[in-house]
Formats: structure tokens, C-alpha cells, sequence
């Protein structure tokens, strides 16, 4: 039953009880998705803005679902999280990313000193074993730790912050470097910034995309970047769409982008093609 409030119930609606089994049922699926292993790599390059040359890769995970074809991370991560199957999601993201960056390091000369960027759920980070997965991950591929990123958002530090200090600091003792994701969409205040060993900061989409237009979304895009420099961090915008919004970022000295500028998530095939091409996007 839900409830309306001041003690009045209702029975499931015939909508809501279609809803609750069609959540079940992707909830199925899911758990078979992770046992046949459904999943594929699209990966976004991210380029710096003053030489042009691709420096990392984000890695975007999209399940191939046997009848609906390419679910996009928005569908299905969401339940992944709190179903718990994130964490085996997210191994299988970073063991393909790990050993897919490894044998590109073997294939492409323009792929030697390419990261990959890996996003991270709370959940992974929170999981005991998940320097274990890291540490087994690292030496099955034979990838150093030097050329994979990953991505945490604020929100994801904000409880347990000394096991989260702990956590990032075993990273950083394997060379891995850690970027915070959506940044500047968060609650927390600025000082943690200082508490935790972070590498790079991602200005969120949604500041770009309004910052030609809206003067307010400028000021903030250039606080960032100041703040980046003050913290001695490196900073990535996100979600460039145009020539005019590279150009307004250069002014500002943000030193790398990514977005449907440059490209959009692309396939291993697309990806592969680019380096074989050479560095430069
Ligand atoms: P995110 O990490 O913020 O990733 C950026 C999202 O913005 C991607 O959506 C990307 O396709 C999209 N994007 C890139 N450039 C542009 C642009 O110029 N304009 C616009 N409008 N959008 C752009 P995607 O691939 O659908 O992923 C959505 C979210 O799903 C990601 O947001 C991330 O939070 C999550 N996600 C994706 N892959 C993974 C994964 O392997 N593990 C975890 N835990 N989360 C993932
Ligand atoms: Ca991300
Ligand atoms: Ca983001
Ligand atoms: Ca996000």
C-alpha cells in the first residue's frame, strides 16, 4: 500500500503494480547481464586545449541487453547501486578498462602515455576488497597504476572521510590519480578539497553549457579553474558542445576538455581507428 499521508492508504494502482514488475524484471535481466557478461566500453576522449593531442579516455559503460538493445548508464546504474551489482559491474569495468588500455599500449605507439579514466561508485569504494580488486586488476592486465584515473564525485566523500582518505591514499601509493567528477555540484565545503589526495577536477556539464550565456555560470567556471590552480590540481571541462565554448575555456586557462565537440562516446572500433591515426584529435 502507499501512503497519501495523514493516515490515508491506497492498494497498488494496476500502473504502479505494471511499474513494480517491470522493475523486477530489469532487476532479472540485470542479475543475468552481470553472469553473462552483457556490458560494453564506449570511451570519450579527452583532449588538451592548447595542443589538440588526446591525454585520456573516459570510460562509459552501456549494457548490450539482448532485446532493447544499448541501455544507456542512466537506466540501469541507478538500480545497479542499490541492488548491490555495481560492485561486480564496476570490477568488470576496470579489469576490460585495465587490460583493453594495456594491449593498446602494446598496439598504438599514440597509446603510450594515454589514461584511462574509470568512474567509481560509492558502493566499490566502500567495498573492503576493493584495493584487492584494484591490486588484482593491476597485475592481470600488467597495467601501471600510472595510467589509470579514477572518478569519485564529492557527495561519495562526505561520510567515512578517514577510511576515504585511507582508500585514495593506497591509490595513490599504486600511481593511480583520482579526479573528482561533477564538480562544483555538490554540497560539501571547499576545505576537504585540502583533506583528501585528489589529482583533478571536472567541471560539471552543466556550468559549460550555460557559461557562454549566463555570466554567473562564467564566474563559477573560472573559480574553479583558480581554485585547480590554488590546489595545485589539474582541471577537465566537461560537456564541451561548441568551437565558441573552447575558446572561452582556453581564455580562462582550463588546459584540457571533453565533450560532443570533440567527439561523443565512440566504440572500441571508432577509438582504435583514432589511434592508429596518431595522437592528435
Ligand atoms: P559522467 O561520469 O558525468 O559522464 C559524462 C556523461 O555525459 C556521459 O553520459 C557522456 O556521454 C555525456 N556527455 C559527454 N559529452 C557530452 C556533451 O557534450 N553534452 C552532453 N549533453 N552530454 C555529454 P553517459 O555515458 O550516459 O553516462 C552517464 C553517467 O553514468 C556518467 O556520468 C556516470 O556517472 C555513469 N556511468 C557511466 N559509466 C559508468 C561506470 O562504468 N560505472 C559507474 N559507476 N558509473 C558510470
Ligand atoms: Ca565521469
Ligand atoms: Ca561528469
Ligand atoms: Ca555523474
Amino acid at each position: 500500500a502507499k501512503s497519501l499521508g495523514k493516515g490515508c492508504f491506497v492498494v497498488f494502482s494496476p500502473e504502479m503494480h505494471a511499474q513494480t514488475l517491470s522493475l523486477l524484471k530489469l532487476e532479472r535481466d540485470l542479475r543475468s547481464a552481470v553472469d553473462r557478461q552483457e556490458f560494453v566500453l564506449y570511451y570519450q576522449p579527452i583532449i588538451d586545449l592548447q595542443s589538440g593531442d588526446l591525454t585520456d579516455v573516459e570510460v562509459l559503460v552501456r549494457w548490450q541487453h539482448p532485446d532493447r538493445g544499448l541501455v544507456m548508464p542512466s537506466e540501469f546504474i541507478p538500480l545497479a547501486e542499490e541492488t548491490g551489482l555495481i560492485v561486480e559491474i564496476g570490477q568488470w569495468v576496470l579489469q576490460e578498462a585495465c587490460q583493453t588500455l594495456r594491449d593498446y599500449q602494446q598496439q598504438f605507439a599514440s597509446a603510450t602515455e594515454l589514461k584511462f579514466s574509470v568512474n567509481l561508485s560509492s558502493e566499490q569504494l566502500q567495498d573492503p576488497n576493493f584495493i584487492q580488486t584494484v591490486d588484482r586488476v593491476l597485475s592481470q592486465s600488467g597495467l601501471d597504476g600510472r595510467y589509470l584515473k579514477l572518478e569519485l564525485t564529492e557527495s561519495m566523500l562526505m561520510s567515512h572521510e578517514e577510511k576515504h582518505i585511507k582508500t585514495l591514499q593506497q591509490l595513490r601509493d599504486r600511481s593511480i590519480t583520482i579526479s573528482l567528477d561533477d564538480f562544483g555540484t555538490g554540497y560539501s565545503s571547499l576545505s576537504y578539497l585540502y583533506r583528501f589526495p585528489l589529482d583533478t577536477l571536472k567541471i560539471d556539464q552543466s556550468f559549460v553549457s550555460r557559461m557562454i550565456s549566463e555570466p554567473k555560470d562564467a564566474e563559477i567556471v573560472n573559480t574553479i579553474i583558480s581554485l585547480a590552480r590554488t590546489l595545485n590540481m589539474d582541471v577537465i571541462a566537461e560537456g564541451i558542445e561548441t568551437e565558441e565554448e573552447v575558446l572561452h575555456l582556453k581564455k580562462l586557462g582550463c588546459e584540457r576538455g571533453q565533450g560532443y565537440w570533440f567527439s561523443p562516446p565512440m566504440s572500441q572500433e571508432k577509438l582504435e581507428e583514432h589511434l592508429q591515426a596518431g595522437p592528435q584529435w
